[in-house]
């Protein structure tokens, strides 16, 4: 029997598909939200900047995301150069703030998917330094 991923290999470059983009889909669509998870927090804010390894590539612009309790405490971002299998996995980082009470927390991560460079595939290797702060409520 072939395998699933070797059919998927044994494809084009092109038509691979994504299983982690997938996978971050199905993920996304079954958080829960904020409020639900975590009742005592009043709002996430969590701050993106995008840097490249290569100085010649423009960095992605930088971002600020402002979440409130209605909204779905999910925290894996795709990789704002969409390339394959690219992805910014903060939910752990989040989940851990979170539950010892922490208010504050950054650090840096690296995309590792795959982009197209001129002559052929290139580990992406984006560098993201993120800022996340976490407001409580004060009445809990
Ligand atoms: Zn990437």
């Amino acid at each position: 029997m072939t395998s699933l991923r070797g059919c998927i290999t044994a494809r084009k470059r092109k038509q691979r598909v994504d299983f982690r983009r997938l996978w971050r889909w199905e993920r996304q669509s079954k958080a829960p939200l904020i409020k639900d998870e975590w009742p005592h927090v009043a709002k996430l804010i969590l701050e993106f900047e995008y840097q490249h390894a290569l100085l010649f590539v423009p960095n992605p612009d930088a971002k600020t995301i402002e979440l409130t309790p209605n909204e779905q405490a999910f925290f894996d971002y795709g990789c704002p150069l969409d390339c394959f299998q690219g992805e910014f996995e903060l939910t752990n980082a989040v989940y851990s703030m979170i539950k010892s009470g922490e208010v504050e927390r950054s650090g840096e991560l690296v995309c590792h998917g795959e982009r197209m460079g001129s002559g052929g595939p290139i580990n992406c290797g984006l560098i993201m330094t993120y800022k996340v702060k976490v407001e409580y409520k004060t009445d809990t």
